[in-house]
């Protein structure tokens, strides 16, 4: 199980060079050059600088196609039986191409890699939070006129210090009456309150990382009372710069509290990791095989949580 997951920053090195390879002076012309942006990687800006470089490769429905293809690849090879993956519509409107289009290639990619057994994929639609209400607002009206029977949610992500969560109340309310599982990334870069201010106003079922709620014991209570469960990303929060060192990670800290913690990825392409690589790097800060195994169970309670929500 896999529940945090970006299309977008799941393009392989490969895959990039190759992509980038069709511009006369292309950012990514070879492997090192790759490596060389993730070295550059620790900071919010340098992340977001990476994530559009790596957006701005993607110009036709076949390029999402081939980074789809190259996700679903990994996800077989890694066994990953259900997998929500979030899609920005918003970026593909911005890049100058028609959402519908590139439903319609990602579609084939993900029917074939179900037929071949490879595992349950859905989709999550991605909130640019810095891009503020009204973008938000566009990808639900998108979702409406041509439903795409694969999504099952909608996530706020961004920049997390762009825009108040109470901003988007009025989306999530209507997302929710869609019967969209609410997803909102929080306690990233920006602190606890909000974290408190995503369950305020938006009343997610999950949150994207919520690693920062440590920094607030009664709003851990709130999380494990509500149980809302966090995606967390161990190393993306070291490459994006959320967190400085891998043994002050909040991770053990929110399962000592009993908050329903689950492993993802987040951006594998761009921080080169995989769902293995996160469990041993989770275990390399101490967390134990019992810790890991209630990680791996809260996943699959997660993604049974998904397939019956059902709007209130
Ligand atoms: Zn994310």
């Amino acid at each position: 199980m896999e529940l945090h997951l970006h299309l977008e920053g799941a393009v392989r090195a490969a895959a990039l060079v190759r992509l980038s390879s069709r511009s006369p002076d292309p950012i990514f012309p070879d492997l090192a050059a790759v490596r060389a942006r993730r070295r550059e990687l620790g900071s919010k800006e340098a992340f977001f600088g990476f994530y559009r470089d790596v957006c701005r490769q993607l110009r036709s429905p076949a390029d999402y196609a081939l980074v789809a293809r190259g996700l679903v690849s990994r996800l077989a090879r890694e066994n990953v039986r259900w997998a929500e993956i979030t899609v920005s519509p918003a970026v593909v409107e911005k890049i100058g191409l028609d959402w519908f289009d590139v439903v319609d290639a990602l579609e084939r990619v993900f029917l074939e890699h179900e037929r071949k057994g490879g595992g349950r994929v859905r989709i999550l639609l991605d909130l640019v939070r810095h891009w503020g209400p009204a973008s938000a607002a566009r990808v639900l009206d998108l979702h409406a006129v041509r439903p795409w029977r694969r999504v099952v949610g909608f996530s706020l992500g961004g920049d997390e210090t762009a825009h108040a969560a109470r901003d988007f109340r009025e989306v999530y309310r209507r997302g929710r009456k869609a019967g969209l599982l609410p997803v909102v990334h929080a306690g990233e870069w920006a602190g606890p309150e909000s974290v408190a201010d995503a369950l305020r106003f938006l009343e997610p079922v999950r949150i994207a990382h919520g690693i920062r709620a440590v920094e607030d014991p009664a709003l851990l209570k709130a999380l494990v009372k509500k149980g809302v469960v966090c995606d967390v990303c161990p190393t993306s929060n070291l490459r994006t710069g959320a967190v400085s060192r891998g043994e002050a990670h909040p991770l053990r800290r929110m399962l000592l509290a009993g908050v329903r913690v689950t492993l993802s990825t987040d951006d594998p392409g761009l921080f080169g990791t995989t769902l293995a690589g996160e469990y041993r790097r989770a275990a390399s800060w101490g967390a134990t095989g019992a810790e890991l195994a209630r990680c791996a169970a809260t996943a699959r309670q997660a993604a049974a949580r998904t397939r019956s929500y059902r709007p209130r």
